[in-house]
């Protein structure tokens, strides 16, 4: 007998009768003698319609109501699958992130799991019930509502797989495993029937979102044997994600390639090149609790510097304001910025023992005519930054490219 979590993402209870045929692959489970936890998110485009509705009310919605409004689309699916199941036979018991217990800290719309709470799963999985927790959200101390940021039942998922010592996280979603890119922009895209921790958390960081990264991150510090598989399909092994890199075959050097539309680049332009000007800058963006990505300075001849970084496009005109409220103090001539800009990233471990990668990159990119912005590299990953318009081209040229079309 095995403890297994799997967790169905929006679009596999999408419906009604994807909710039925979800209740039927977790009574298989069952029925096989196995304990099944699931976590689910909300019903595909409800949490979208959530945000649309809290914007029309009050356009920058207050992050403690907008959690309070956002967790009620898990509520209708942990309810909607606990009645889907008992009308099959199988005893199933519900329960929304803040009955479970799912602790967090208090940094609403992103907030982290500290802890969860084991009582009432163990006890409902002894007494041979399957117990359906609401993914995407938890209470913190003070008993609050939190969500846990977009994409978030992953994290749901496989953080109560820690807690519970699962022997396995399934991540059930309409695709039937992790691609070398996004199968949706790029038809001959291949499956990867394994990708290392470390391969996977970039490529989730680099805004491939059929894992949220932080579910990633949870999954390699507790050692969750974690596999993404389709709700859609009986058969298959998906992609396991793995800890060792495969030593017995030649690695591939890239693995995949990461996109991300949500992006956007700012510009201090004219800032007197002196020490602390970079705290400065990013110290006010940090205050404001807004993640900086890239970071390119340039040091002019007349004494000043430009200083450039992006940021989440969500959070653009947020930074924007920051930066024209500090402009002044700093002495900088002007702040400018592009919120039409993507960022494209090859991944892969080969490429530690491969150099040469940046310049195949940059030249495929080159020859297609697309204009590089900015550039970042790490062991593992390149990343540029280039305008919206190239995305999808770039992705297809560098996925030729690197030969994963093979
Ligand atoms: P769910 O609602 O099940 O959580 P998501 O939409 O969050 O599903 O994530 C699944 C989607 O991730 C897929 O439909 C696919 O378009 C996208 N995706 C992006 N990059 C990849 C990749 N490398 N491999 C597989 N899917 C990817
Ligand atoms: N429903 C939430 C979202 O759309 C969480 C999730 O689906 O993982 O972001
Ligand atoms: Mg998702």
């Amino acid at each position: 007998m095995a403890l297994i979590v799997q967790k169905y993402g929006g679009t596999s209870v999408g419906n009604p009768e994807r909710i039925k045929n979800v209740a039927k692959r977790v009574a298989k489970f069952q029925a096989q003698g196995h304990q099944v936890v699931v976590v689910v998110s909300a019903m595909s485009g409800e949490t979208n319609k959530l945000v649309a509705l809290c914007k029309e009310v009050q356009a920058n919605p207050d992050p403690r109501e907008l959690d309070v409004v956002l967790s009620t689309g898990e509520q209708v699916t942990i309810g909607l699958l606990a009645m889907a199941l008992k009308d099959i036979g199988v005893k199933a018991k519900s329960y929304t992130g803040g009955q479970v217990k799912v602790l967090t800290d208090s940094v609403f719309t992103k907030a982290r799991i500290l802890s969860i709470g084991e009582e009432n799963i163990r006890r409902d999985l002894d007494d041979g019930s399957v117990v359906i927790v609401a993914g995407f959200q938890g209470v913190d101390e003070h008993g609050n509502i939190t969500t846990l940021g977009r994409g978030g039942s992953d994290t749901s998922g496989v953080a109560l797989a820690a807690a519970l010592k699962a022997d396995e996280c399934q991540i059930y979603t309409d695709v039937d495993g992790v691609y070398t890119t996004d199968p949706r922009i790029v038809a001959d895209a291949k499956k990867l029937d394994k990708i290392t921790f470390e391969e996977m958390l970039e490529m989730a960081s680099l805004g491939s979102k059929v894992l949220q990264i932080r579910s990633v991150e949870f999954a390699g510090k507790y050692k969750v044997k974690l596999r993404v598989l389709s709700s859609f399909q009986d058969e298959g092994e998906g992609t396991l994600i793995t800890v060792e890199e495969d030593t017995n075959m030649e690695q591939p050097i890239i693995s995949g390639i990461a996109f991300n539309r949500d992006e956007a680049k700012l510009t201090m332009s004219g800032v007197p090149d002196k020490p602390g000007i970079a705290y400065q800058i990013l110290g006010a963006v940090a205050e404001a609790n807004i993640d900086v990505d890239m970071i390119i300075q340039n040091v002019g001849h007349d004494g000043t510097t430009d200083f450039s970084f992006t940021v989440n496009r969500g959070e653009y005109a947020k930074t924007q304001a920051i930066l024209e409220n500090i402009k002044k103090t700093l002495g900088a001539r002007e702040v400018t910025g592009d919120n039409k800009i993507c960022k494209v990233s090859a991944v892969g471990v080969g490429m530690r023992s491969h150099p040469g990668v940046a310049s195949q990159m940059f030249k495929a990119l080159a020859d297609e005519g697309i204009n590089i912005q900015m550039i970042s590299t790490s062991e593992i990953k390149i990343s540029v930054v280039i305008d919206e318009k190239y995305l999808e081209l770039a992705v297809r040229v560098l996925h030729r490219a690197f030969g994963l079309d093979q």
